[in-house]
């Protein structure tokens, strides 16, 4: 086939390297949704009468995953569609750096008319992500921090408005990643949590998660969508760094390399399903919290954080 033409003879946009199938702009855009679609039924992620909190940070991803059910809430007319927001509270010069990516979460969720509410870590946590961060609350990336109120803020809100699921925008390079670093520390039990297993939480759905990160970035680009493209200035993840090299460079030797890391957990998963794990209750809000420990991580970041403050305002005063 002309690789310069897609099937159907309209001038191609997209080559897909891994297929050598050329796409048009219609066609190629088809093919994403029908490819997300797919998933969503692979993985039994929606039902009629699921009411779905998406959580929407403003980048190319959420970005896409806002249309793709925006349009798929359209024809099945049976789902109820929110979305949430989370403002870290992440200080850059010149302002806040989420203030850029709500305003495109605003635009895109106003077009499909999702109620659409902005949350951020000062309001549920008592500080935003800086302040937690300058008081030294955790000793490592203030990502670590970051990621575990996101779950919690996001896991709130859709507790508050009724939700029974959530989506989330990880794309297949994404998830081929965590599942290799994942792998490469031994680490089962992320793997459990990572999958829900726990009936207490409420189940987090990945439509995109077997479209590519070029896929999804030529995606919003031929829809002509704005998004966050800035990166936050604490993202310094210097092991999946690693790990995203390797697996570009394994993938120019082994095709569907990406995919094979998703089959390999979806295998694993389904195993380990038989060996349910007991979580403990954490003893301050009563939220599920790792069998190991008896307070959940963002109550304990939260009361380190409460410490420290009254610390250097009791200091102040002196
Ligand atoms: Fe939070 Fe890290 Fe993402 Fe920044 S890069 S928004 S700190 S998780």
């Amino acid at each position: 086939m002309d690789r310069l033409f897609c099937e159907c003879g309209e001038k191609a946009v997209y080559l897909d390297n891994n297929s050598g199938i050329s796409y048009c702009k219609k066609c190629f855009l088809n093919y994403i949704y029908k490819k997300a679609v797919k998933t969503i039924k692979h993985y039994n992620m929606i039902e009629i009468g699921d009411k779905i909190l998406l959580a929407v940070s403003g980048g190319k991803d959420s970005i896409v995953l806002v249309d793709i059910m925006g349009k798929l809430a359209k024809k099945l007319q049976k789902i109820k569609l929110f979305a949430v927001t989370i403002d870290e509270g992440i200080e850059i010069e010149g302002g806040n750096y989420r203030n850029e990516a709500i305003e495109y979460a605003r635009v895109i969720t106003q077009k499909y008319s999702i109620p659409h509410k902005v949350v951020s870590y000062r309001e549920l946590f008592g500080g935003s992500l800086t302040e937690y961060v300058k008081a030294n609350v955790y000793k490592g990336s203030a990502c670590s921090v970051c990621g575990v109120f996101r779950r919690r803020a996001i896991n709130l809100i859709a507790e508050e408005l009724g939700a029974n699921k959530i989506a989330t925008g990880h794309n297949k390079d994404d998830e081929a990643q965590t599942i290799l670093m994942n792998v490469l520390r031994g680490d089962l039990e992320r793997i459990l949590r990572l999958n829900n297993i726990s009936e207490e939480f409420i189940p987090r759905i990945k439509p995109l998660r077997r479209i590519s990160e070029r896929e999804i970035a030529m995606y919003a680009y031929l829809k002509g969508y704005k998004f966050q493209i800035n990166e936050c200035p604490y993202s310094h993840d210097a092991i999946r760094d690693k790990v995203r090299d390797v697996l570009e460079q394994v993938s120019t030797q082994i095709n569907g390399v990406y995919d094979a890391l998703l089959n390999f957990q979806d295998k694993l998963v389904n195993y380990i399903t038989i060996h349910q794990v007991t979580l403990n209750k954490c003893i301050y809000c009563g939220k599920p919290t790792s069998p190991k420990s008896k307070i959940c991580k963002p109550c304990e970041y939260k009361l380190e954080f409460t410490k420290k403050i009254n610390y250097i305002h009791s200091n102040e005063s002196l």
